[in-house]
Order: C-alpha cells, then sequence, then structure tokens
C-alpha cells in the first residue's frame, strides 16, 4: 500500500465527461488498495473568467475579494468530483483549503503556504476516504480566503504530498510529460523520462507553465516523488498503475539521471517589454536609484543592460518588465526623472524571451555561441542576453517567438536524440 496525492488540471476537469475519466484514475488507485488525496483546479476557463470579471467590476479591486471570487472555481471542481466518485462506489468528501487547514500568508492574490495540518488527510485516509480538495487556495492570518497564484493547484498538491508524507504526487494534465519544449509550438519535442529539479526551475520561471514554479521548489526541498502525466491516457490501461514508473515524467535528482545531455530543453515567455532610460547619469547610485523604486512597487524587472558611455559621463539603461507593468513603470520614471537624471525614457512591448536550460551546461563551452549563430542564421535580432550557470535568455521579437525555439530546438539536436 502506498499513499498518492492526485492532482488534476483544468482540461483534465473541463466538463462532466472529463470529470468522469479522472474519477476513473482514482477509483484505480483506491482499487489497488493506496491511500488517496486529490487535489483539483477550476474547470478549463473559468479562472480566467472570473479574474476578468473582477477586473470588469474594477480595474483596481481589493486583492481580498479578487480571492474570494477566484477560489469559487475550484470549489465547484471539487464538489463534482466527490459526487462522481461518490457515484462509483467510491468513499469520497470534497475539502476547501480553510477547512483542513491550508494555511497561507497574507498575500492576497500570490499568497504562498505556510502550514498544512497533515493530520487533518491522515485522519481522513485512517477512514478510507478520499479527500478531493479545491486546489490553489488557503486561508491567510486575516482569516480570509487566499490564491496562490496563477497555476498554484500544483503547489497545493505539492504542499499537501509533502504535509502527508506521500510516496507519490502525480500532476496530471493534457500532456503525458514534460516535453524538451512546449508541444504545442514545436511537434518534435520529446517527452523527458525524468528532469531533474533545477532544470524544472529554470523552465518553469523562464515560461513553461507546465508546473508552477514554487510546487517545484517544494519538491525539491521536500523530496517529493512527482511526476507529470496525462489524465487523457486510458485510466485502465496496461501500466497506469505502476507503483514505482507510472508513465510520464519524473522530476527528481540530477544524480538519478544517468545520460545527461548538455541542453535539457527550450522555455519562451511572452509578453515582455523593454524600457530604456538614455542618456543617464554614470555614477554610483544610479542603479538602486531605479530599480529600487520600480521593486517598491511590485514591479518585476528581469533583464537589464547597462552601456558603457564613450565618455564615462553617461549611460544607457536598458531593462524588461512584464508587458502589464509597462504603465506602471513608466509613471514611476516618470516621477523619479528629476533625481535619476535621464533624458528620454523609451519602451516597446511585444517582446519574448527564450531560454536554452541544461545541467550539462557548466561543463561545455560554446552552447550559447551556438545559439547566437542558429538565431542570426534566421536573421532573428537579438535584443538582449542574460546568462546563468544552466540557462541562457534571450530577448527577441514577438513574432519570432515560434521561429526561434523551434530553431534552438534543432540545433542542439533536441528533436533527435
Ligand atoms: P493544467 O491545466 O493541467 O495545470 P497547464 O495548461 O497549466 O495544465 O500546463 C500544461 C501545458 O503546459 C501543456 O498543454 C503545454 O502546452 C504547456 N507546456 C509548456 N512547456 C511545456 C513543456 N516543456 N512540456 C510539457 N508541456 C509544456
Ligand atoms: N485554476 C487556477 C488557475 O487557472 C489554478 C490552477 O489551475 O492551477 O490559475
Ligand atoms: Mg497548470
Amino acid at each position: 500500500m502506498a499513499r498518492i496525492v492526485m492532482k488534476f488540471g483544468g482540461t483534465s476537469v473541463a466538463d462532466i465527461a472529463r470529470i468522469r475519466n479522472v474519477a476513473r484514475h482514482v477509483k484505480r488507485e483506491v482499487d489497488a488498495g493506496h491511500e488517496v488525496a486529490v487535489v483539483v483546479s477550476a474547470m478549463a476557463g473559468k479562472t480566467n473568467e472570473l479574474v476578468g470579471w473582477t477586473r470588469e467590476a474594477s480595474p483596481m479591486h481589493d486583492a481580498r475579494e479578487y480571492d474570494a471570487v477566484v477560489a469559487s472555481g475550484e470549489q465547484v471542481t471539487a464538489g463534482l468530483l466527490a459526487i462522481t466518485l461518490q457515484n462509483m462506489g467510491v468513499h469520497a468528501r470534497s475539502w476547501q483549503g480553510w477547512q483542513i487547514p491550508i494555511k497561507t500568508d497574507n498575500a492576497h492574490g500570490a499568497a504562498r503556504i505556510l502550514d498544512i495540518d497533515g493530520a487533518f488527510l491522515i485522519k481522513r485516509f485512517g477512514e478510507g476516504q478520499v479527500a478531493v480538495i479545491a486546489g490553489f487556495q488557503g486561508i491567510g492570518p486575516d482569516n480570509r480566503i487566499a490564491t496562490l497564484g496563477r497555476g498554484g493547484s500544483d503547489t497545493s498538491a505539492v504542499a499537501i504530498a509533502a504535509a502527508v508524507k506521500a510516496d507519490r504526487c502525480d500532476i496530471y494534465t493534457d500532456v503525458d510529460g514534460v516535453y524538451t519544449t512546449d508541444p504545442r509550438i514545436e511537434p518534435k519535442a520529446r517527452r523527458l523520462a525524468k528532469i531533474s529539479f533545477e532544470e524544472m526551475l529554470e523552465m518553469a520561471s523562464l515560461g513553461a507553465k507546465v508546473l508552477q514554479v514554487r510546487s517545484v521548489e517544494l519538491a525539491m526541498v521536500h523530496r517529493v516523488r512527482t511526476f507529470v502525466r496525462s489524465s487523457f491516457d486510458d485510466p485502465d490501461a496496461p501500466g497506469m498503475g505502476d507503483l514505482l514508473n507510472p508513465p510520464g515524467t519524473l522530476i527528481c535528482d540530477e544524480e538519478e539521471i544517468v545520460e545527461q545531455q548538455v541542453v535539457t530543453g527550450i522555455a519562451y515567455a511572452k509578453d515582455e517589454a523593454q524600457i530604456s532610460l538614455r542618456r543617464v547619469g554614470d555614477r554610483p547610485g544610479v542603479a538602486a536609484g531605479i530599480f529600487g523604486p520600480l521593486a517598491e512597487a511590485n514591479i518585476n524587472v528581469d533583464m537589464i543592460v547597462q552601456n558603457i558611455s564613450e565618455d564615462g559621463k553617461f549611460t544607457d539603461m536598458t531593462f524588461t518588465v512584464p508587458s502589464g507593468d509597462v504603465d506602471k513603470a513608466l509613471a514611476v520614471l516618470e516621477r523619479l526623472k528629476a533625481s535619476i537624471g535621464y533624458d528620454v525614457v523609451q519602451s516597446e512591448a511585444g517582446m519574448s524571451k527564450v531560454s536554452v536550460i541544461g545541467i550539462g551546461m557548466r561543463s561545455h563551452a560554446g552552447v550559447a555561441a551556438t545559439a547566437f549563430k542558429a538565431l542570426a542564421d534566421r536573421s532573428i535580432n537579438i535584443r538582449a542576453i542574460t546568462t546563468s550557470e544552466i540557462k541562457i535568455s534571450i530577448l527577441i521579437d514577438g513574432p519570432y517567438t515560434e521561429l526561434a525555439v523551434r530553431t534552438l530546438h534543432s540545433v542542439y539536436g533536441l528533436d533527435k536524440q
């Protein structure tokens, strides 16, 4: 007997027929004698609709009320799955975050889980009950519902798996694993049998939305054996109930991966904007004077490029922010024009960031040069570059995103291995 947490994403619970299919996956594990807890997302498109309504009601809304609205999607699917399971003869009960409770901090809309009462769920296992838990939500210190940021049900699932010391956390989604790049963009992308925590962290934070970044962090810290697998597979196909090696991608320690490639995957993030401050006085403290106030305004600055000025007196400062934050950033910079001291500020939206990720880069030279040449051969202009030990990120014009992803995917042979 094992203890398994199963998470089902939005497309997996998009309608009643799919919820029935999900229930069959759950029943398979229950019938095999395992202790099972389930985490569900809202039906596909539901959270977007709810978010849209809060914006329509007021563009500048109270984050606590945003949470009250957007957390409701998961409540519906938890109840529907519990009803469906009961109808199949499985002892199931739905639970919302506050009932367990899943305690979070006060950052409404992007809350972090602080604590989960594992004993509550372990008691349910003892009763032979399948707890069907609404993902994406918990309860804050203000006693109000808090949501965990978009894609947050992944994090609910991994955190619950850690709290009950589950043997496995299965993230069921609409693809059958983690691929070398988004299979929607590159049909030649290949499924990875395993990917290291570190690489998955980079893939997720650089745009691959198959797992929320925080869920990977938690899996890494708490050593949760996490698989990404498909809910569309036939629940009763051979091998589906394999305890140690179910079909899908295992997120694991780098040591567990025998054949490590130099490059593991390509990720992309659309909707980046570039902001340039021209002729900024080149003196100590100028970067702090620009990026401090932007951080205080909760604007996530990503890539930063500072040119060395010819005369040593002035510099150009270029950086990227999410497109949605441009207006807010420009307002902050306008307010600080006198204290920073710059000539003009220019901004351009519609950029994309494509990234090459691989632990093998640590020990291989020339990986970046290969990317630059491949993009140049396709006449794709590079606007900014950042690198770390295991990734290279390149800012390009948005319309070239797909071409750049496919080009990089093929130049590192990811479609062939
Ligand atoms: P869910 O609703 O189940 O949480 P998401 O839409 O959040 O599913 O994530 C799954 C999607 O992630 C896939 O449909 C796929 O298009 C996208 N994706 C992006 N990069 C990758 C990748 N490297 N491997 C697999 N899927 C990826
Ligand atoms: N329903 C939430 C969202 O769409 C959480 C999730 O699906 O993980 O962001
Ligand atoms: Mg998701």
